[in-house]
């Protein structure tokens, strides 16, 4: 299909001889939103640092744009560009202010300009509400929640094809929650296709297209939000959400 960004296929990782993801298939189409739910220790992360090559898969394939990506001699600096990564903890250029945050990775890895970077760094603080005031400001000057908005506007600025999350909001005080969450369901409703580990129900089940429950390395249920949290097929789903939903 056209629209298919990535087809992971029968993807498994292992460490040593802990199977953590066990076969997991799953396609993304563009613009697609995608949740991921399950416990701690079922593999989400591994997931995600798999898709984007920051964990080679143990077997499997990964194609993106009908390209397996694994195979020899495939230009995986690129691959990895086009999907942008945002985590928990921000990773931001902790010495580098606010808009060099979102200035240096185009220069660098897109060999964008200075000026061109700048204006496109500008912009994507401005879409996530980190407008002109902060760009001076060093992220230890910033709360988490300011933090993570500007983690995702520096992902947003080397135009990646997809955005993925690794609960991009656990870490941040409950206050700080809503503000993430919002600029999330901002980039939801302007078209960006996102995988988003989360623990956030109510975000999954009303901004998500589709949500994945994951169950010790392997996808145990699927569906649309309405599917999968008001009549889940699986017992373990079950459980689980009624350990969330309460
Ligand atoms: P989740 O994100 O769902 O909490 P993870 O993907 O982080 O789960 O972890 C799944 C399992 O993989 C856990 O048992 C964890 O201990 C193991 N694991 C994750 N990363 C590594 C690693 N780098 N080395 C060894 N084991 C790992
Ligand atoms: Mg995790």
């Amino acid at each position: 299909m056209a629209d298919t960004i990535l087809e992971i296929k029968h993807l498994k990782k292992s460490y040593g001889q802990n199977e953590v993801l066990k076969d997991i298939s799953l396609s993304v189409q563009k613009g697609e939103v995608i949740s991921i739910i399950g416990s701690s220790g079922s593999g989400k992360s591994t997931l995600l640092r798999s898709i984007n090559l920051l964990e080679m898969p143990t077997e499997g394939a990964i194609l993106y744009h009908g390209q397996d990506v694994l195979q020899k001699g495939y230009d995986l600096a690129t691959y990895r560009e086009k999907l942008g990564m945002v985590f928990q903890s921000f990773n931001l250029f902790e010495n580098l202010n606010v808009l060099d945050n979102a200035i240096v990775p185009q220069t660098t890895v897109l060999k964008r300009s200075k000026e061109e970077a700048a204006k496109i760094a500008k912009a994507n603080l401005e879409k996530v509400g980190m407008g002109e005031q902060y760009w001076k400001a060093k992220p230890n000057q910033l709360s988490g929640g300011q933090k993570q908005r500007v983690a995702i506007a520096r992902a947003l600025s080397v135009n990646p094809e997809a955005i993925l999350f690794d609960e991009p909001t656990s870490a941040l005080d409950p206050e700080m929650v809503g503000e993430v969450l919002r600029t999330m369901q901002n980039l939801a409703k302007s078209g960006l296709t996102m995988l988003i580990v989360t623990h956030e129900m109510e975000f999954a089940r009303d901004v998500s297209d589709r949500v994945i429950f994951m169950d010790q390395g392997v996808i145990a249920e699927q569906g649309s939000p309405r599917q999968l949290f008001e009549s889940p097929k699986e017992a373990r789903t079950k459980e689980f959400l009624q350990r969330f939903l309460k």
